[in-house]
């Protein structure tokens, strides 16, 4: 637990969420600012920086976990017109919070590239 981090304190049930999965290693919740209709995250309840900092401790079952949960929310929100999982990594990457999460986005169609 990172007293600094506000995922952190999030999975610490120390700053409100709303919760939509929650398991021994990872959480799902809604972000606070949706840029789709469905707008989730999924992050693991230990704090890792970042997509490459998780890889590099080679915790192989939680980068598994992360898609597998990110993955069913995407299907579960998304239906046949399916979703969107987005991953910023760094300040080149867009990332605003330093605490690895999987970005779920569904329910309108997306374009490409990304800004
Ligand atoms: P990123 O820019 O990829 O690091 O994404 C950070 C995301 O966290 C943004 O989409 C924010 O809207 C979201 N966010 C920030 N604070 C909270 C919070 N307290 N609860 C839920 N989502 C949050
Ligand atoms: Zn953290």
């Amino acid at each position: 637990m990172n007293q600094d981090c506000i995922f952190c304190r999030i999975a610490g049930g120390q700053i409100p969420a709303k919760e939509l999965y929650r398991d021994e290693d990872v959480l799902a919740i809604e972000d606070v600012n949706p840029q789709a209709p469905c707008h989730a995250l999924v992050l693991p309840l230990q704090h890792h920086d970042n997509i490459a900092t998780l890889v590099e401790a080679g915790d192989g079952a939680t980068t598994g976990k992360l898609f597998e949960v990110a993955s069913r929310l995407g299907r579960e929100r998304g239906g046949e017109n399916g979703f969107r999982l987005v991953i910023n990594t760094g300040s080149n990457g867009g990332q605003t919070v330093n605490h690895l999460h999987v970005h779920v986005l569904a329910g309108r169609p997306m374009t490409w590239p990304p800004g």
